[in-house]
Parts: structure tokens; C-alpha cells; sequence
């Protein structure tokens, strides 16, 4: 396994549990900190440094794991903070992960210490930012100024919600590679409960229509997101 390093806290009641998962995780490079009730955890959770990712558990003395979830997400601290929660109840496991607690990942208790740690390094790794190069300020009919804000499509300005913009922004930066709904969600959006999938989709339907006549830059790749044209295209009159 590589190496990783980064602060992991521990939300658990049970304390021979804490401290099995700090012998682990430490012994795998990260540092940890722990705390036993949802109080806790929320002043640990929103406090310097914040952790690179939170272990939940979802019973704990004073409340549930998924309402401290869904409250972590309304927090801009920790509203990005990737989330494991652990459960002994599978059968909540997709009420957990679903946009509804806003969960990253879960295990089900019991659980081996290995396979955590294996689930905290693939989490980590997916929320590293996502590859992208500069905004041109020019791309075919479009000019973007990213720091004003402002769009021109062949010369004449149009104007974008601030959601808008930065979709329109994170899929040029990203040109040329796809980008799934859950990661434009995720990076656009961020995880706020109440929000669906169907949401990245009304709003590219907008961004295109306000695209005009470069709505083509943005593709649809059917079942699995959306991809900004990697190179202008051939746009002599006929050409579409
Ligand atoms: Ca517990």
C-alpha cells in the first residue's frame, strides 16, 4: 500500500474500538484524533487543523451518526471533509451514502482494521482535486474572463449565475475528459442534502441554452455525465 499521511478523527463511543483504529491508522502513516459524542465530534470536526476525513459512527451516546453527517455537510468547514461512516445495520447503508446523509463511503461493523484503512486511502484519493489545466480566455466562440466573471459568446456578452459560471468554468478546466454528475455535484455544487443528479442536468440544459451557438462544446455522454470538447471545433459555416 503507499503511503499516505493526513489527520483522520475518530467518531466512536466505544473506546477498545478507538483505540484499535489509532494503532491502525498510525501504523499506516496518518495521524489521528478522537471523540466519543456528536458535541464532541462537531467542535473536533469544525476545529484547527480540521481532519482530512472523518470515521463516523452512527450510534453514538447523544445522538445519531447521520444527523452530525448531515450537519457536517451544512458546515463550511466540513462540507468537502470526506465521511466514513460505520454502522452495525446494513440495511441503513443507503440512506448513508445517498445524497440524503451525504456520506462518502461506509463499513459494516464488524469490520477488518485493513479493509478500513484500505477504504479511508480510496476515499482520500478520490477527493484529491480532480486534474485541470487554465481556463483559456479564448476557446472558439467563447471568451471566458475568469477573474471579472464574464462570458462572451462571438462577441457579445452574456451573462451567467455564479453556479453557472463556475459549471461552466470546472468543465472547460476539465476539457477533454468526463465528468461524471456525483463529481460535478461534488466540485460545483458540494454535497448539500436535497440536491439530486437531476440538478447537474437542469443546469447544463440552462448553461447550453445560454451557450447559444457554442452550446456543442458541452457533450452529453449518455448515462454517465458530461465533457467540455477538448479542441474547437470545425466551426466554417455548415459546419455544426
Ligand atoms: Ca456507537
Amino acid at each position: 500500500m503507499t503511503p499516505m499521511s493526513g489527520l483522520i478523527l475518530i467518531v466512536e463511543d466505544e473506546t477498545d474500538l478507538v483505540d484499535t483504529l489509532e494503532f491502525a491508522l498510525e501504523k499506516e502513516g496518518f495521524r489521528t484524533r478522537s471523540a466519543g459524542t456528536v458535541e464532541a465530534a462537531f467542535a473536533s470536526a469544525t476545529g484547527t487543523p480540521t481532519p482530512d476525513l472523518i470515521l463516523l459512527d452512527l450510534m453514538l451516546p447523544d445522538g445519531s451518526g447521520t444527523t452530525l453527517c448531515k450537519r457536517l455537510r451544512a458546515e463550511p468547514a466540513t462540507r468537502e471533509t470526506p465521511i466514513i461512516m460505520m454502522t452495525a445495520k446494513s440495511e441503513e447503508v443507503d440512506r448513508v451514502v445517498g445524497f440524503e446523509v451525504g456520506a462518502d463511503d461506509y463499513v459494516v461493523k464488524p469490520f477488518s482494521v485493513r479493509e478500513l484503512a484500505l477504504r479511508v486511502k480510496a476515499v482520500l484519493r478520490r477527493r484529491q482535486p480532480a486534474e485541470t489545466t487554465p481556463v483559456p480566455a479564448r476557446f472558439g466562440r467563447l471568451r471566458v474572463d475568469t477573474g471579472g466573471h464574464r462570458v462572451w459568446i462571438d462577441g457579445q456578452e452574456v451573462v451567467f449565475t455564479a453556479l453557472e459560471f463556475r459549471l461552466l468554468t470546472t468543465l472547460i478546466a476539465r476539457r477533454g475528459r468526463v465528468q461524471t454528475r456525483d463529481v460535478l455535484l461534488n466540485d460545483v455544487w458540494g454535497v448539500q442534502p436535497g440536491i439530486t443528479t437531476r440538478t447537474v442536468d437542469t443546469h447544463v440544459r440552462r448553461l447550453r441554452k445560454k451557450l447559444g451557438l457554442a452550446a456543442g462544446y458541452v457533450e452529453t455522454l449518455r448515462g454517465v455525465g458530461y465533457r467540455f470538447t477538448a479542441e474547437v471545433p470545425d466551426e466554417r459555416e455548415g459546419a455544426s
